[in-house]
């Protein structure tokens, strides 16, 4: 199968071939034609499965078929929208529509929050075919009257599970209001709770199914590994494996911020030039730190997960769970940053005695045991008792992994296709809200009114998090 055969225009074939791709993924063989067809789709795709392409292609060629036309105020009106949950993907999401559109003669811009609205209007006023944005900022602009949605002819909604996870049901439900009835539209989601199948019921109109990696599995071509470690050992563990094995672009996951702050100075400290990304990040240092970790001049990313939600960097060699996260979901995500479109990768992660509950909600869930391995000098004393973890102000204790007793995600992320409990079960791990009776978890029906702007990390908005839950 080839990108010629699938019939797309030819401009789009040469900035393909150009970028160097030979043959299509399977979502992109799958999605290409239903998408160039005009019928709505419904993809069951993760990250690192080339669905970007998979959409971004043929909604150019379809536009590409069609010239624009003036709305009545003579202006070019936007003809695409695509929905992101995070700034990032936003940013990466635009950057794959400008590489595959590079011959075709539209134009696209990304809009997201935390930066000016100014420029943001001046660029809408020349005319943009596709529009990349995160909800919250294109509301805002919706609501100012700088933005005019009426004649989308395609939608497309990225990583709706996350969108939902992430407290944006409301500001989907406006943008939806004000899209036109008649358009075509993509719902892509790597998994599909119940809440995800409601959306597509009222978003989809006699929609394709496709669906290519299978919810919850890991991919064949990461290699991955535990080490086993003392709790207190952690630290150098890690920059032994770097040191010793002469790593490169190594993503290094944290559960919290100020641990992801305190690993960096270690690093630091040992030679080894790393950054950390997340929400007490400006906007700026973070696109410095992941521009840098991209040429290879950083070679340590420390990022926690929502931060690094979105983050495509081609082919990453080496993905480090410094701790396991305490959403099992969260390692699947977390590892599928390396070993994409066919590469080979290796995730490995850290694991202290403490987190032998996450370990074992995360074999389960990904049906397959992960091999362990002792490196020399850093096993875990056979005395070391287990400590409950503290995220923020939640306690996971002893009772982690023994079904149910887990508390929600922090920030309240007890649902959405998660099967974390929130609040189910015993009372260890939970917000202490939830246990005093109040919304517990990402209330999309409770909260009322949009939640803000994702916060820098690109995040979890603040609108919904119960006041005392833990920030990460
Ligand atoms: P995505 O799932 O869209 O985030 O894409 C994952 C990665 O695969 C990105 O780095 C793409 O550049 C890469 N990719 C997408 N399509 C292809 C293809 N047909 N051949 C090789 N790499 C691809």
């Amino acid at each position: 199968m080839s990108f010629a055969s699938l019939g797309l225009a030819e401009p789009l074939l040469r900035a393909v071939e150009e970028y160097g791709y030979t043959t299509p993924t399977p979502i992109q063989t799958q999605a290409i034609p239903v998408v160039m067809s005009g019928a709505d789709l419904l993809g069951g795709a993760q990250t690192g499965t080339g669905k970007t392409a998979g959409f971004t292609l043929p909604t150019l060629h379809r536009l590409m078929q069609k010239p624009a036309v003036r709305d009545t105020r003579g202006r070019l009106p936007i003809r695409a929208l695509i929905l992101t949950p995070t700034r990032e993907l936003a940013a990466q999401v635009e950057e794959s529509v400008r590489t595959y559109g590079k011959y075709a003669k539209l134009t696209s811009m990304v809009m997201f929050g935390g930066v000016g609205m100014q420029p943001q209007i001046d660029k809408l006023r020349k005319g943009v075919d596709i529009l990349v944005a995160t909800p919250g900022r294109l509301l805002d602009h919706h609501q100012q009257g700088t933005l005019d949605l009426s004649h989308v002819e395609i939608f497309i909604l990225d990583e709706a599970d996350r969108m939902l996870d992430m407290g944006f049901i409301h500001d989907i439900k406006k943008v939806l209001a004000v899209l036109p009835a008649k358009k075509q539209s993509l719902l892509f989601s790597a998994t599909f709770s119940d809440e995800i199948k409601a959306l597509a019921d009222r978003l989809l109109n006699k929609p394709e199914l496709i669906e290519v990696a299978r919810r919850n599995t890991t991919a064949e071509t990461i290699a991955q590994k535990i080490h086993p470690v003392g709790r207190e050992m952690k630290k150098d563990l890690l920059c032994h494996l770097i040191k010793e094995n002469d790593w490169h672009q190594v993503l290094v996951f944290t559960r919290m911020k100020h641990g992801a702050n305190r690993l960096v100075e270690h690093l630091e400290k040992q030679g080894i030039s790393a950054m950390a990304i997340h929400g007490n990040k400006s906007q700026s240092a973070r696109t410095k730190a992941l521009a840098e970790f991209k040429t290879g001049e950083l070679q340590v990313l420390v990022a926690t997960d929502i931060a690094a939600r979105g983050i495509d960097i081609d082919q990453l060699p080496h993905v480090v769970n410094y701790e396991l996260p305490n959403v099992p979901e969260d390692y699947v995500h977390r590892i599928g940053r390396t070993g994409r479109a066919g590469a080979q990768g290796e995730a490995v992660s850290l694991v202290c005695v403490d987190e032998n509950g996450f370990l074992r909600d995360i074999e389960k869930l990904i049906k397959r045991e992960i091999p362990k391995e002792i490196i020399p000098g850093f096993a875990p004393s056979p005395n070391e008792k287990p400590e409950p973890i503290v995220l923020g102000r939640m306690v996971i204790g002893e009772g982690a992994g023994r079904g149910g007793s887990r508390g929600g995600r922090p920030g309240g992320g007890g649902g959405g296709g998660h099967n974390n409990g929130g609040g189910r079960g015993g009372n260890t791990g939970r917000p202490a809200a939830a246990r005093q009776g109040q919304p517990g978890g990402r209330s999309a029906g409770g909260g009322g009114g949009r939640p803000a702007e994702p916060r820098r990390d690109g995040g979890r908005p603040s609108g919904p998090r119960p006041a005392n839950s833990p920030k990460r």
